[in-house]
């Protein structure tokens, strides 16, 4: 089955103004973006849908494997073009119906005619139109209530415009038509999927992760750069910023008393967030926080972390489940890369008795008596930074 264009549909039909325009060229660039290597395709945007073009058939073909994929897009449909005469519809309308499954469905015609010389007036189109499908494919059951197949036809002066099949698409908002923010990302199942959720409400990002070497390994590090990579796949590329936290953490532990180093550990790296933050352009900072799921993510404990900064903190996982979440894991793909055993900076630096209620004053108190601002400068400046995906000529190793 040859396709003459794809008709893409928006979701969020409540954008109105200046940020439709702004939605609709973020995804178009995202579109263009996805669909890179593919030489013949076209896209046309309009004001609540876009068209995209490709001379090539199998530029067509990738284009519908790889446009699910990108956020902003409600569906999509494959369009077939003829000329508009009754013959020449009936036999694309045969063919459009046959490039899909036909056994036990229902479907329907809807005729638009916006060609009004079209001689046939439109219900009598529906009933020709239909009767033939029904000839060709006696297995067809009709109904005019939410049929399975709608066969649209569009009779427009440049010719008839056939399609029968939707492609749901990913929903959301084009990643980067709602800003720039700054995940924390760990090696964990959360912080991944906190990412995810952000960049369908059109968020771009960048990642900062914490690592700890020696007590950290290098395939922890891999991980991380796997799970950015993976990220990168669901809209635009991935900044990944890893600090060097060492030192840092060898000092909580030694200054601070352990029932509060868990806390003083969170607000340091916040601290180090926001500044890297700052210096990359981002609004918020996003993290895979899930309230009362560990002693840190108490709301004492937010609080007193939080105290740190006036920066928005966005927790999209802040109400749900683990099941939930690992639910999304596993449907976007990190979740096998997650489970990998290497353990982060917190698992191996966190004390056996953390406080669930700490309070904010008390670690402010201990956290007093070591300066920790050089320190904080200085895993800000020595920062390493890789852009996900990696270019083809540097191989992880490189990196190391
Ligand atoms: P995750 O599954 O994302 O690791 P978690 O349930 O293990 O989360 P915590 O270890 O308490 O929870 O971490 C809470 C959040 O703090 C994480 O979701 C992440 O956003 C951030 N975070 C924790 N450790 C790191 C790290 N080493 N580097 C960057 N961010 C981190
Ligand atoms: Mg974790």
């Amino acid at each position: 089955m040859e396709w003459n264009e794809l008709l893409i549909r928006y979701g969020e039909m409540s954008l109105k103004g200046r940020n439709r325009n702004v939605f609709v060229k973020k995804l178009r660039d995202n579109i263009k973006d996805s669909l890179s290597g593919l030489k013949t395709v076209i896209i046309k945007p309009e004001r609540d849908r876009m068209f995209l073009y490709a001379e090539d058939q199998h530029d067509m073909k990738e284009a519908i494997a790889r446009l699910p994929f990108v956020f902003g897009i409600q569906s999509f449909s494959p369009v077939a073009k003829c000329e508009a005469t009754l013959e020449a519809i009936k036999e694309k309308a045969i063919e459009v119906i046959g490039a899909d499954e036909t056994a036990g469905k229902t479907f329907k015609v809807e005729v638009k005619r916006t060609d009004k010389r079209f001689p046939l007036v439109t219900s009598e189109l529906q009933q020709e139109i239909g009767a033939h499908v029904l000839r060709s494919f006696p297995e067809l059951g009709v109904k005019m209530k939410k049929p399975d197949i709608v066969l649209l036809i569009d009779i427009r002066v440049e010719g008839a415009f056939l399609t029968a099949k939707v492609y749901e698409g990913a929903g959301g908002m084009p990643v980067g038509s709602n800003g720039h923010s700054l995940l924390m990302l760990s090696g964990g199942i959360d912080s991944p999927v906190a990412g995810y959720l952000m960049m369908k409400r059109g968020v771009s990002i960048d990642a900062i992760h914490f690592a700890s070497p020696p007590f950290t390994s290098e395939l922890a590090k891999k991980k991380v750069m796997d799970l950015a990579e993976k990220l990168s796949s669901f809209g635009a590329s991935v900044r990944l910023h890893i600090i060097p936290f060492t030192e840092i953490q060898q000092t909580i532990v030694s200054q601070v008393p352990d029932n509060v180093s868990m806390t003083t550990t969170r607000r340091i790296m916040l601290q180090i967030a926001d500044k890297v933050r700052e210096e990359e352009g981002a609004l918020a900072v996003i993290t895979g926080e899930s309230l009362g799921q560990v002693a840190s993510q108490t709301l004492e404990s937010l609080t007193a972390i939080n105290a740190v900064t006036a920066t928005p903190i966005l927790r999209p996982l802040i109400a749900t489940d683990k099941l939930e979440i690992i639910n999304i894991a596993q449907s976007i793909g990190t979740y096998e890369i997650s489970i990998r055993p290497y353990e982060d900076c917190c698992t191996i630096f966190s004390p056996s008795n953390p406080k669930t209620k700490p309070k904010l004053e008390k670690v402010a108190f201990y956290e007093s008596f070591t300066d920790f601002e050089p320190m904080i400068e200085m895993a800000v400046e020595s920062r390493m930074t890789v852009e996900l995906p990696l270019s083809e000529k540097d191989g992880f190793e490189d990196l190391l």
